[in-house]
């Protein structure tokens, strides 16, 4: 079968690298929070282009720290997507603002402008914008929509490491970026982990006292916080990973070059393409079917696994029922729920497993 992520596949030297990093975080005696942390955050800051980085547990308390520190909470509005993972959305609940949902762009699935201008109104506090599959789009519409309303852009980063328009990585044009490190994304820990990105020097200072039940100093909260702390043994996979993450980023992009190019079936449509190659790091390769359902069948049945991302949409979940959404509906998230499937592209993929995913996909012959 050929797997959605196949960790099992990574080379040896990376392993070794690993278990070299592990031993060294046991040794030292000192697990939360410490320097293999610092020295994380600040090599992936460094990358994003932004002064700041602050290590927290995952990319969902990201979010929510984003807006705490931002003072974004009760009676105030944060538009964001249908088309998601839960956890952007929950994540602004968490934080007790409500969501406002805005339907997306049939071409990319991302979230469409001219609906998010429907649904400001005087309660919108931030826009989280979300990266999705690992793609970033032109972001000035995006900066003057805020400019404009006075509204804070915060963009949700999980599926997007390394994405970059125009030079600038994802997470360098909001306030705030939420960087996710849970294990399938593009840079993945062990477990669960996360960042928050941000070039606003208050808003990270903020977030780090939120990070650590709002802790000034020891034992002085002058803040509400959580307990969302990033461990030193995540911080030291990850900067091992971290050194890999650029090859393996080509090679997702290779293998997306071969889709797009070699997948011919009429039955299939694919997204728009990126307008720089830098712009889509590939999270996800996602191709649209009528017969989604029959499709994921034949393919599993030819040996290929495949997922959703995602069959319900926000405003479907039982939590999100009520919610405000664009008055002109979110069609083309549900379209897009129903027709969507992503195929396997991940670096460890042959140019032998890609053929064989495009050949399987173009023997698709309907349901
Ligand atoms: C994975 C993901 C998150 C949540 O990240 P966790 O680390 O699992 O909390 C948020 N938003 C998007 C778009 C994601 O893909």
């Amino acid at each position: 079968m050929i797997l959605m992520n196949d960790f099992k596949a990574e080379q040896p030297e990376l392993r070794e690298a690993m278990l070299t990093a592990a031993k060294r975080v046991i040794e030292s005696g000192w697990y939360v929070l410490g320097n293999e942390v610092t020295a994380f955050e600040k090599q992936w800051a460094s990358i994003c282009g932004v002064g700041d980085g602050v290590g927290v547990g995952n990319g969902m308390d990201a979010i929510e720290i984003a807006l705490r520190a931002l003072d974004i909470g009760l009676g105030d509005e944060v538009i964001t997507a249908p088309m998601t993972a839960f956890a952007t959305v929950l994540a602004i609940m968490r934080a007790g603002a409500t969501p406002v949902l805005a339907d997306i762009d049939p071409d990319t699935a991302l979230l469409d402008i001219a609906s998010v201008r429907r649904c400001v109104s005087v309660k919108t506090k931030a826009v989280l914008l979300v990266h999705l599959y690992g793609q970033i789009r032109d972001m000035d519409p995006w900066l003057s929509l805020c400019d404009e309303g006075g509204i804070v852009l915060i963009e949700d980063c999980a599926q997007a490491h390394l994405a970059a328009t125009r030079g600038r990585v994802a997470g360098a044009f909001g306030m705030a970026g939420a960087y996710s490190f849970y294990p399938t994304k593009n840079l993945g820990a062990l477990g669960d982990a996360g960042m928050l990105v941000s070039q606003d020097r208050v808003l990270a200072g903020r977030a780090r006292q939120i990070r650590n039940y709002g802790q000034s100093e020891r034992y002085h909260h002058p803040q509400i916080g959580l307990n969302s702390r990033l461990d030193e043994m995540q911080a030291a996979l990850l900067t091992e990973r971290l050194a890999w993450l650029e090859s393996f980023t080509f090679r997702r992009q290779a293998v997306a070059e071969r889709y797009r190019a070699e997948i011919t079936n009429p039955l299939i449509r694919q997204l728009a393409a990126p307008v720089e190659k830098s712009a889509h790091v590939y999270h996800l390769f996602v191709v649209k079917c009528d017969a989604r359902d029959a499709l994921q069948k034949h393919l599993e049945a030819h040996g290929v696994q495949s997922l959703i991302h995602y069959p319900v949409p926000m405003h479907s979940q039982a939590p999100c029922a009520g919610l405000r959404c664009d008055p002109e509906g979110l069609a083309n998230s549900e379209a897009h729920a129903q027709t969507c499937l992503s195929l396997p592209c991940h670096p460890q993929l042959s140019e032998a497993d890609v053929s064989k995913v495009i050949q399987a996909v173009n023997a698709f012959g309907g349901a």
